[in-house]
């Protein structure tokens, strides 16, 4: 049976990852959606190569680059971020959504409003605003299946499982470029030493997000959004070694654990190809070479972001749109060398203390609009602390 397929955020580590299962098997899928922004290259030869409905990126100013790049195909091009929310909304069967940052919730909404399957790599949308994303899935009997790999890893522990025998979920995290660092040198972390990942090769804001452990906050808001289960019952466990992804514990005390490579086309394998098992180009670990895995306790002083994340479960109603949208500011100011390494999570902690102080517009209803206009308002009160802390 051939599958329409489409790719949001085509042109990144992700979607790149997706291009490549796709392309290995060209005669199962029909592909209708290609998205990126900047790069205009990559977006034209994949959907040339693809043959895709249409090639969208999200910059208005880069149509006329884009057209000439799919001259001569019949790709067609459009540009803007309605368009690519336009995109996302053409039947699919299966969609990736694999745009970074909180930019891929409207159009995995979209997606989710025309039924199908979509594959979660943007966490970002389950940190926004994980009821309305869930909730959009229930009502148009659509699909989620996560893509983090830890998430796709306690999915597949949990596979024949009664949510009610789980005590508890273990997301495990590499730790990051700084995991041994001596704290005092953090301040001083430059962008590039925070832009290499030890074990994944990644875009490189979730790299940054890596060595902060904002990534793995994400992930904490995230397990708890998917899996419905309360704070308490997640935990983070360093494993420098990135082969387990994640474990689940029951009841009777027994651990499922989910062992691989660090390769996320296992979990975007895992997401195309379910409720099947298809083979998969990802290694096959030789455990008595690997011989043994290291597991340590987060530092809660090295790594704030995860306490954060604890104290944005806790304040509740639209505090995961201010938590991701002040990391995002934050990342920003980082990239930008407004403000150090460390004072990222000073900023995220002072946007969410004063946006809960605010009130207001973060207790009201979950809506779209309502999660774009929390996000815009915590944007700029994030920017607004890094303005007093750079000068
Ligand atoms: P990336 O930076 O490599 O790619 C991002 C993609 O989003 C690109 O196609 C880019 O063109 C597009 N994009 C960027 N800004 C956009 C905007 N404003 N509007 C529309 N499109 C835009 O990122 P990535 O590493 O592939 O990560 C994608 C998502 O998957 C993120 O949410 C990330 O947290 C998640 N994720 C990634 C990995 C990984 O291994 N890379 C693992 C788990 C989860
Ligand atoms: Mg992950």
């Amino acid at each position: 049976m051939v599958r329409k397929v489409s790719i949001l955020g085509a042109t990144g580590s992700i979607g790149q990852n997706t291009i490549d299962l796709i392309a290995r098997a060209p005669d199962s899928y029909d592909v209708v959606a290609l998205t990126g922004a900047s790069n205009i290259a990559q977006l034209a030869k994949d959907a040339i190569a693809l043959r895709a409905d249409v090639a969208v990126t999200a910059h208005d100013h880069l149509l006329d680059e884009l057209r000439a790049a799919l001259a001569g195909s019949d790709v067609q091009a459009a540009a803007g971020t309605a368009a690519v929310t336009e995109a996302a909304s053409r039947p699919a069967d299966w969609t990736m959504s694999a745009i970074v940052g909180a930019a891929g919730l409207a159009p995995g909404i979209a997606a989710l409003e025309q039924g199908g399957t979509l594959a979660l790599a943007n966490k970002e949308s389950l940190v926004c605003a994980g009821q309305l994303v869930l909730e959009t899935a229930r009502q148009n009997n659509s699909r989620i299946l996560p893509v983090d790999s830890e998430h796709s890893a306690i999915f597949q522990a949990l596979i024949g499982e009664e949510m009610s025998a789980v005590e508890r979920i273990i997301i495990t995290a590499s730790g990051g470029a700084f995991r041994d660092w001596p704290i005092e040198d953090l301040a001083h972390a430059t962008l590039d030493q925070a832009s290499s990942h030890p074990n994944w090769a990644m875009g490189q804001r979730i790299t940054v997000d890596s060595a902060s452990m904002f990534n793995k906050a994400m992930e904490i808001i995230e397990t708890h959004e998917f899996f419905d289960v309360t704070p308490d019952q997640i935990e983070v466990l360093v494993h420098p070694q990135s082969m387990i992804h994640a474990l689940v514990g029951f009841n009777d005390g027994a651990l499922m654990a989910h062992v691989g490579p660090p390769d996320m086309r296992h979990a975007i394998g895992f997401a195309l190809h379910h409720p099947q098992r298809q083979p998969l180009p990802v290694e096959r670990l030789d455990l008595a070479a690997i011989g043994q895995f290291e597991f340590r306790a987060p530092d809660a002083r090295r790594w704030p972001a995860l306490r954060l994340a604890r104290e944005t479960m806790q304040y509740g109603g639209m505090m995961g749109a201010v938590f991701n949208a002040a990391k995002e500011s934050a990342l920003d100011g980082f990239i930008a060398g407004q403000i150090g390494f460390t004072q990222m999570a000073d900023v995220v902690e002072d946007t969410l203390s004063h946006m809960n102080d605010a009130g207001g517009p973060v207790h009201a209803a979950m809506t779209l609009d309502n999660v774009l206009q929390v996000d815009h308002l915590a944007r700029k009160a994030a920017q607004a602390v890094i303005r007093k802390r750079a000068g």
